[in-house]
């Protein structure tokens, strides 16, 4: 089982979700998506990875080899992989810090 991992601002409470770093996708026969168990062995399409816009804060995932490296609201490129953040200054309040946060009590 994983574990939930945050990235959260010791400040604001402004957090990243997830450890959502190479989630392996494979695409279905419409060119879709879907996206594989953890453990799978077998190959994969592409990898996504959670990723969060510096300007606008949207979250979201992205495979930052197929697609355009660009926030999916505002189009911003001043984007990261969530875990990316940690440790370095909060992009909401600008005063916090980053911190990882993993929390066991919540199983997927
Ligand atoms: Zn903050
Ligand atoms: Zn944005």
């Amino acid at each position: 089982m994983a574990s939930p991992t945050y990235y959260n601002c010791n400040v604001c409470g402004f957090y990243t979700q997830g450890n959502f770093s190479q989630i392996g996708y494979i695409l279905n026969k419409n060119g879709e998506r879907v996206f594989v168990p953890h453990a799978w062995n077998g190959k994969v399409d592409g990898r996504m990875h959670q990723t969060v816009c510096l300007d606008c804060l949207h979250q979201f995932k992205l495979d930052f080899d197929a697609d355009e490296l660009k926030c999916t609201s505002c189009f911003s490129t001043n984007i990261v992989r969530t875990h990316e953040t940690e440790k370095k200054v909060c992009p909401k309040c600008k005063e916090g810090i980053i911190l990882k946060k993993v929390d066991r009590y919540i199983t997927i």
